[in-house]
């Protein structure tokens, strides 16, 4: 896997509860990338003396960081004892915040999922009322783990703003204004004192998802989109989430796409989320349901009593109708007709879709396919491959808990 890091974090505040010299992070990045491995293959990658991985692997396994895991094939002589992570270490926590809501996981630090849980919500809630909710549902993880709040080493946050990575905080947030400048983290640390808390873009934490544990394993160039309530990209560039000077980078949701179009939640008109993200589609489908134009929907109003969805579009659609038909292909050529500004500019080998809208089906994909490849160069689309994210849900919080891992051994020497 690429883009493993154990980084150095002094710049980002965070308290650190495993602090390791640089060869013992060199160790524990390798564990990171392959799994199990032995001495001789530490040997291998790092090209020390055999007496030099003898003294770190067992300074790590004292501190209790690393343990035998068994002996692997012999390759004539002794079979060489299995090292890994130490699974009983304690626990991380993956939270994806999304505006409607909460997808949660527990995990070991070796990252295997324990525990998941996903339950309704609404971001547009205070922070205190949204995070004192996510904090209740991390102790009942805890203690269906028979464990205590202390032994949470890590909490990675991905929330649907705007997010300066260097401070964990939201700056400017449309969708939650409530949330400028909230300090996630002492909120969370004032219940879990060891844990370091990583805060990042929602749209991040599933591109970290799928580049560690999706379709994006072994890639070095792909865009994530996220289209829900709103829209948004993760990039990864050379195999790392990139994030831009400020942490907004991929922020692509309010790039303007019609001059003349509705007013967005920013303050600015026509950008891409109020045009093209699913409280758009379920608006557009309320005017087709309410004129008449579309007798389907107006059908699925009734039935909803006073409200529609994009899934309403969606069935709509393969009911055969051609307003819903109509609408989702607008969205699409919307949405592809800023991929293709990324195209040209970011040249992606993937671009995987993700996001509530994605259940609108196949013909949403296909309007981002076909405007993409009209409005590209043939170079970069040649081998461009786009297609929905099969992760669901999964990709925030397997992202959340990996983002975790970068930070979770300190380097201090
Ligand atoms: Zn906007």
């Amino acid at each position: 896997m690429s883009g493993v890091n154990v980084t150095r974090t002094s710049n980002l505040e965070f308290n650190t509860p495993f602090i390791v010299t640089h060869q013992q992070a060199e160790i524990i990045r390798a564990l990171r990338r392959r799994g199990v491995i032995s001495r001789t293959d530490i040997a291998r990658m790092t090209g020390w003396s055999r007496a030099k991985i003898t003294t770190e692997v067992s300074v790590l396994i004292d501190k209790g960081f690393l343990k035998e895991v068994g002996d692997g094939t012999s390759e004539g002589g002794r079979r060489p004892r299995l090292l890994n992570i130490n699974n009983e270490l304690g626990y991380v926590i993956g939270v994806d915040i999304g505006a409607t809501s909460i997808d949660m996981a527990l995990a070991d630090v070796c990252g295997r999922v324990m525990q998941r849980q996903s339950v309704p919500a609404d971001v547009r809630n205070s922070p205190e009322v949204v995070l004192g909710h996510c904090s209740q549902m991390i102790l009942d993880m805890a203690l269906a783990q028979g464990t205590s709040p202390e032994k949470i080493y890590a909490i990675g946050v991905g929330v649907p703003g705007p997010v300066e990575f260097a401070r964990g905080t939201l700056v400017a947030p449309p969708l939650m204004p409530e949330w400028e400048n909230f300090p996630i983290r002492q909120f969370f640390r004032t219940t879990f004192p060891s844990a370091i808390i990583v805060v990042d873009n929602d749209v991040n934490i599933m591109a970290i998802g799928e580049l560690r544990a999706g379709q994006g394993v072994g890639l070095d160039d792909f865009i994530y989109v996220k289209i829900g309530t709103g829209i948004g990209a993760g990039i990864v560039s050379n195999g790392k989430i990139h994030r831009g000077a400020n942490g907004c980078a991929g922020d692509i949701g309010h790039i303007c796409v019609d001059k003349q179009g509705t007013m967005c939640r920013c303050g600015n008109i026509g950008c891409l989320e109020a045009m093209a993200a699913g409280p758009a589609i379920a608006e557009r489908a309320m005017v087709a349901a309410r004129t008449g134009e579309s007798p389907i929907l107006a059908r699925r109003l009734e039935t909803n009593g006073s409200f529609l969805r994009p899934e309403d579009v969606g069935a709509a659609f393969r009911e055969g109708d051609r307003v819903a038909c109509e609408i989702i292909q607008s969205s699409g050529r919307m949405i592809g007709e800023v991929l293709a500004g990324l195209v040209s500019f970011f040249n992606p080998s993937h671009i995987f879709v993700g996001g509530g809208v994605t259940n609108l089906g196949n013909q949403l994909l296909s309007s981002i396919r076909q405007t993409v490849l009209q409005r590209s160069l043939p170079l970069a689309t040649r081998h461009l491959i786009i297609d929905y994210s099969n992760m669901g849900t999964e990709a925030g919080v397997t992202g959340a808990i990996f983002l975790t891992f970068d930070y979770l051994f300190y380097v201090s020497d």
